[in-house]
């Protein structure tokens, strides 16, 4: 077995830009798109060569990857020493994705695929600037399924603007008949520089989101989808591989503009803008706009904020009691957040002690 490896692979490229977004994306770079793929082809075979680790997991992200040609996509992927079990997701725009491009990704060795539905209710996905269709979905899923993927992930957001509970179980209600393996539910978050920041008329309720929170556990829950980091739910098994690398601090490569890495204890990132990726690259200049590393203390309160806000959980004593009430404790010593303490995971995270410092 493969020490764990992954590979991110970042495409900037967008059709629209989503009200509250704050991602490295573009939607008047299309004129790019050759020329940053080839990019891409260009810096994966480079790392190869210098040694790249056999890699277990790929995870093509964005922006909108399936806004680009597959093939051009599919390019980059034969690149990666990739092992024969790994996991490898493409994001996907239910708008932009057909059986024919799902089945170049399947043919190409992607074996899961990730669509943004956000909501299944119109009004709301227009508040929040978004532009597909539920039905999208729908015909999205079945296409995926049609062509061999058996591993599927939607994603979904509640807190938008004008979304009632019952709209958000209307979403829940929605993916649930769809019979995903997978599904991450994120709360709207308000990020500078976008066009929601701007708009306080629609920026998020703590309590609504709470209970939308609660609802969604209790719903995807029922479907057989089990919590296994804050904001992730999976049938069992099915956990994100790639996903479950960041949250362990394992190593992982970044591929493109904005793109991050962490390889022997250093993290580093890209340029972010595809200009100057491709500018970086056709010059054979690295692409590293900037690194980090932690100290052996950091690195270990960092480990215990990512492993509070998943199943695996921490030793009860590096839980302070001012938060104890928002754990549930093994008999082996190990602290979970319970219902209520997943709604205050920041808070608990933020007071968790190693125990040699
Ligand atoms: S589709 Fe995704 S990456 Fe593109 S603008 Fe919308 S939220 Fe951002």
């Amino acid at each position: 077995m493969n020490a764990e490896f992954g590979v991110y692979v970042h495409i900037p490229f967008c059709s629209h830009r989503c009200d509250y977004c704050a991602f490295a994306t573009w939607t008047e770079k299309h004129h790019l798109i050759e020329q940053y793929m080839a990019a891409l082809v260009t810096q994966a075979r480079h790392e190869v060569a210098l040694g790249m680790a056999p890699v277990t997991s790929v995870f093509v992200g964005g922006g909108t990857p399936s806004l680009v040609s597959a093939d051009n996509l599919m390019a980059v992927i034969a690149e990666l020493p990739v092992t024969a079990d790994a996991e490898v997701t493409i994001e996907c725009n239910p708008d932009s994705v057909d059986s024919a491009k799902l089945a170049v990704y399947r043919e190409g060795g992607a074996n899961r695929v990730s669509f943004g539905v956000q909501s299944m209710v119109p009004a709301v996905l227009a508040a929040l600037g978004r532009t597909h269709n539920p039905d999208n979905v729908v015909a999205a899923v079945t296409a995926a399924r049609a062509v061999g993927f058996e591993s599927i992930n939607l994603d979904v957001i509640y807190g938008g603007a004008g979304e009632s509970l019952d709209d958000w179980r209307t979403t829940l209600d929605g993916i649930i008949v769809l019979e995903p393996d997978h599904v991450s539910a994120y709360g709207l978050t308000v990020e500078p520089g976008t066009v929601l920041y701007d708009d306080p008329s629609r920026h998020p309720d703590d309590d609504d989101q709470a209970d939308k929170y609660l609802l969604a556990d209790e719903i995807l829950g029922a479907a057989g989808l089990l919590n296994y980091e804050i904001s992730n739910w999976s049938k069992p098994g099915e956990e994100c591989r790639h996903n479950l690398l960041y949250w362990s601090q394992g190593e992982y490569a970044g591929l493109g503009c904005a793109a991050h890495a962490h390889i022997d204890g250093r993290r580093f990132w890209s340029v972010r803008t595809p200009e100057r990726y491709i500018d970086s690259i056709e010059s054979s200049q690295g692409t590293e706009a900037g690194s980090e590393r932690l100290d052996l203390a950091e690195r270990e309160v960092e480990a215990l904020q990512l492993a509070i806000r998943r199943r695996e959980g921490v030793p009860v004593d590096v839980v302070p009691d001012e938060v104890i009430h928002l754990v549930d404790i093994d008999a082996d010593g190990t602290a979970r957040l319970n219902l209520q303490g997943r709604l205050l995971a920041n808070e608990v995270a933020v007071r968790l002690t190693p125990r040699a410092l």
